[in-house]
């Protein structure tokens, strides 16, 4: 006999966990299925990105940051630290400790909206009358038993796995992908990293301010193509720097994988092959969506020839009733585009009219400084031909970020020239996360930048400086610049 669902989502990612809540909280029947384990094995809810991904990452970010803060900028504050010294062992201790918190609130979360957790790996097995019949395995879980489920609804949000470099196998030991590039118990004195993207760039950070002597190899001749030029000088010239060594053009021609390293032969665009060796190599090429054991064929779906499953504007796919969103979809690989997805899904099974604009979704990467923008940049702008108005800020010029430490960086406001509506918002500077979510509102609301310089600012703060480049924009000028 299979229990009966209004809806049942495959995967307690972002997407997925945030989907099944909200379709509870709408009074619908829901499970999830998740089976996802730990390497201490207990099963765990969040996904990549609360055990291996987003969460496990920032708490790796903050502490080597302190690390980095307490051995070179203390100082300049006055305050003489002897002795610093890493305990490695207690910080990823700590770093698990904010992983289990986070993945134990889920269950919590689950409990509270009475969501069932459906424990193991789910697959469509087929489809009758107005269900469909899903199948629930873990070999540990109800002795073995396969489980069927039905529902009306299915939310498939399954996420997505690291792309392979072929040629290259990952062990989590000598050569990681995020997994192990997350959890090295010892600092690698010379640490490969393949692809200059955000994983590369953020775990390359951790372990640069921990003391590895970081190499990342990019294939492409442009350093982070795609953010906007100005915020991409500004970061290769800090990073650099910071004594990141960063080769662009990189053609991998081979890895060789040892007891103790890995030794990368390569060459510069058409140039001279070259080696690194390293004791420890991260490969972050991409990722790709997850749809393996997922039975679709049951259901008459077939992925994309990139892999992902083909959707609407509202995540419907070609299934009556299945609906696919996060990772597994077209669009940015972010939590919080999952996230979104994941409301709008189980808030249009409810009947409601919801949507997304999807030309506001921020992005982040968590570097030193942190990069983060929403909306067009310069060049997407000029692509279109589309007449605007840029200004800039520096936060050398910020009071907040004088005294903190932290004026490295500035924040880009475009806007239209004609009606002023604010087109995109570039940041590069501490903080630019928090930051950013001021510009996404503001362009969420279809504001001008003069909306933006009209409205008070706490000061001193570092937002200010989102209001000088917006008033720097717009005919009424920045005041402090
Ligand atoms: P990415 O797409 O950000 O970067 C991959 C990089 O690898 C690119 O610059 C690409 O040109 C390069 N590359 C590809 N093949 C290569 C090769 N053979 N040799 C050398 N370089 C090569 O991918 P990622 O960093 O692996 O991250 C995966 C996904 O996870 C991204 O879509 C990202 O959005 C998401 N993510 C987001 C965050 C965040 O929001 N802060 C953090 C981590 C991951």
């Amino acid at each position: 006999m299979s229990q009966a669902y209004d809806v049942v989502v495959i995967g307690a990612g972002p997407g997925g966990y945030i989907a099944a809540i909200r379709a509870a909280q709408l009074g619908m029947r829901v499970a999830c299925v998740e089976g996802w384990r730990n390497p201490d094995g207990e099963l765990a809810l969040g996904g990549t990105c609360l055990n291996v991904g987003c969460i496990p990452s920032k708490a790796l970010l903050a502490s080597s940051e302190n690390f980095e803060l307490a051995r070179e900028s203390f100082d300049a504050h006055g305050i003489g630290v002897d002795g610093v010294r890493l305990d490695l062992a207690k910080m990823q201790k700590r770093k698990a400790g904010v992983v289990q918190k986070m993945t134990k609130g889920i269950e919590f979360l689950f409990r509270k909206n009475k969501v069932t957790w459906l424990k193991g790996f789910g697959c469509f097995v087929g489809h009758e009358d107005d269900a469909y019949r899903i199948e629930v395995a873990d070999d540990e879980v109800n002795g073995g038993q396969a489980q069927l489920v039905d529902a009306k609804h299915v939310i498939i949000a399954t996420g997505s796995k690291p792309r392979a470099l072929p040629g290259v196998d990952v062990d989590n030991r000598v050569v990681c992908d995020n997994v192990g590039a997350l959890a090295m118990t010892e600092v690698p004195k010379r640490l490969g990293v393949i692809g200059a993207g955000v994983i590369g760039l953020e775990l390359g950070s951790v372990w640069r301010r921990l003391g590895a002597e970081v190499t990342v190899l990019e294939a492409l001749p442009t350093f982070l193509a795609g953010v906007d030029e100005g915020v991409r000088k500004e970061a290769w010239k800090r990073f650099r720097e910071q004594g990141l060594r960063i080769e662009l053009d990189a053609r991998i021609a081979g890895v060789e994988v040892g007891a103790d390293g890995a030794r990368v032969r390569y060459s510069i665009g058409d140039g001279e092959p070259q080696v690194l060796d390293c004791d420890r190599l991260v490969v972050s090429v991409g990722r790709v969506p997850n749809t393996d054991g997922l039975g679709l064929d049951a259901v008459d779906l077939a992925v994309d020839e990139r892999g992902f499953v083909p959707v609407d504007e509202y995540c419907r796919t070609s299934a009556p009733n299945v609906w696919a969103i996060g990772d597994v979809v077209r669009g940015p690989m972010l939590a919080h585009k999952a996230e979104d997805e994941g409301v709008m899904v189980a808030e249009r099974i409810a009947g409601q009219d919801a949507r997304i604009d999807y030309g506001t979704i921020p992005w982040v990467i968590y570097t030193s400084p942190e990069i983060a923008w929403v909306g067009r940049n310069e060049e997407q702008l000029k692509k279109e031909g589309r007449a605007f108005k840029a200004g800039q800020f520096p936060f050398s010029a910020n009071g907040r970020a004088l005294g903190s430490g932290h004026s490295a960086g500035f924040v880009k406001v475009l806007a239209d020239a004609a009606t002023d509506e604010v087109l995109g918002v570039h940041i590069v500077s501490a903080a630019a996360s928090e930051l950013i979510a001021e510009a996404t509102l503001a362009m969420e609301f279809r504001a001008s930048a003069e909306d933006i310089g009209r409205v008070s600012h706490p000061h001193p703060s570092m937002s200010e400086a989102l209001r000088e480049a917006a008033l720097a924009a717009t005919d009424r000028r920045s005041l402090n610049s």
